[in-house]
């Protein structure tokens, strides 16, 4: 039912996007049929849906690349993905693309991560090796499509082809021959601005890195001369606030300057037609230099930093361990994942239920069953 006074989504889209934008009337739609809504496009169904999944609301127990006993500054699985979603909503309003899909593959992007992030995909992988490996952002299609249960009429989340097609382009980035749309490829370039920008000042709040390591890095003398530009008088904490912030401003100037100038260049007509192109949404000439140097810093001064490498051995071991305990006793495991075995196998259900848990959950499970 429609009321008078609402304008329908399809007549919004189209005042409001440009026409090579992902228009929610084009969705190629769910697998399972579903009526559609008067108040919500196909897009803000699947954003909500991932908002209300259990393992939407897990990411606040799973650790981005500090772990929880190294304080409550850092970010979680969370609020890296909040600020994901943020940048690239930003993105999508100023390019005129389909801000409910970029929201839904934000918020979605991150949702197969294992508890101790990448230490933990890692062990899993070694796990699985036999079975074929293990992913998070596979995980996340296995999340969507068959173990969050919500609705009686089908399994999984039921999310539209773009969101699904939108994660495959994360497992397998050859998976399609044209290019993935741009919305997908806005969030790809969110989350890499937005894990620079945060890694760098969660490593300085914690002491990994020093300020004056930084500032040998490119990047961080690009964004010292803007600040000069502006002529503020900044103490020292502040300063290195500005910092932060100028880091992700001058990127998302840099995409969005780059972005626009391909739409002018080349007038797509449709979204499909914009596929066709090699154009990627991304940084460009120095900033995109800068970037690199400054991602081979972080992965050598922070992501290989003692600390760090400590816990992700402890992870791993742990992970190994409970996956071992698990496949000789899966009776432990709650009844679903029992079930869950007899159509995926018992060591692959094995790694979808630790995959599925957060940090803590992990850490009492392995107390309760391993370290007696
Ligand atoms: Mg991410």
């Amino acid at each position: 039912m429609t009321h008078n006074n609402l304008q329908t989504i399809a007549e919004r889209e189209a005042s409001i996007l440009a026409p090579y934008a992902m228009h929610s009337s084009d969705t190629l739609g769910r697998r399972y049929d579903e009526q559609q809504q008067s108040y919500r496009g196909p897009f803000q169904r699947d954003r909500d849906r991932i908002v209300h999944s259990a393992a939407y609301r897990r990411l606040s127990g799973k650790m981005q690349v500090f772990t929880g006993d190294m304080g409550d500054y850092h970010r979680t699985r969370l609020t890296h993905t909040h600020e994901v979603s943020s940048i690239a909503r930003t993105l999508a309003r100023a390019l005129r693309l389909n801000e409910d899909l970029v929201e839904a593959l934000a918020l979605f992007h991150d949702i197969g991560h294992p508890p101790f992030g990448h230490a933990g995909e890692d062990a899993l992988a070694e796990c699985l090796a036999a079975e074929g490996g293990f992913s998070h952002n596979q995980y996340a299609l296995t999340i969507a499509e068959q173990l969050e249960t919500r609705h009686q009429h089908f399994p999984g989340l039921n999310l539209t082809e773009e969101v699904l097609a939108g994660q495959a382009t994360r497992v397998d980035k050859s998976a399609t021959e044209i290019s993935p749309l741009l919305e997908v490829q806005a969030v790809e370039a969110a989350d890499s601005m937005t894990y620079d920008a945060h890694d760098i000042d969660d490593a300085l709040k914690l002491g990994l890195v020093k300020f004056a390591e930084l500032e040998q890095l490119d990047m961080i003398k690009i964004c010292q001369q803007q600040i000069a530009s502006r002529g503020d008088e900044l103490g020292e904490r502040e300063y290195q606030r500005a910092i932060i912030h100028t880091l992700l401003d001058c990127q998302v100037t840099n995409v969005l300057e780059h972005t626009s100038t391909a739409l002018t260049q080349f007038q797509w007509d449709s979204a499909s037609a914009a596929r066709q192109s090699d154009f990627r949404i991304g940084t460009v000439g120095e900033i995109a230099k800068a970037k690199k140097q400054l991602e081979l810093f972080l992965y050598e001064r922070v992501y290989r930093h003692v600390a760090i490498v400590k816990t992700r051995e402890l992870a791993q071991r742990q992970i190994q361990q409970l996956f071992a305990v698990l496949v000789e006793n899966p009776e432990i495991m709650p009844a679903r994942f029992v079930e869950h075995a007899e159509q995926v196998g018992l060591p692959r259900s094995v790694g979808h239920y630790i995959a599925g848990m957060t940090d803590r959950f992990f850490e009492q499970q392995f107390l309760a069953h391993v370290s007696q």
